[in-house]
């Protein structure tokens, strides 16, 4: 046991279900932290620092990409759900 690496939420550790070992979507890494995260610290970090230097037109279209992206698993979510 090494202790908390830079990719665990170490703040989450206090809250219920804030200890579960999860693995990040960007780096697929293992990391600890809330069950319900689903990137590690750092490359939340990294995310955040990304989203900052977009431009407003990028950041549209990121935002756009999203919207498309929940909407298809809206779509997904209802046929598996309510046949
Ligand atoms: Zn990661």
């Amino acid at each position: 046991m090494t202790g908390p690496s830079d990719r665990d939420w170490v703040e989450d550790f206090t809250h219920e279900n804030g200890n579960y070992m999860c693995q990040c979507v960007t780096c697929k890494e293992f990391f600890y932290g809330h069950k319900r995260r689903y990137r590690c610290k750092l490359c939340s970090d990294a995310e955040v620092v990304r989203r900052q230097n977009l431009t407003d037109d990028e950041l549209i279209i990121e935002l756009e990409n999203m919207n498309k992206l929940f909407a298809k698993h809206l779509e997904e979510f209802s046929k598996t759900t309510w046949k």
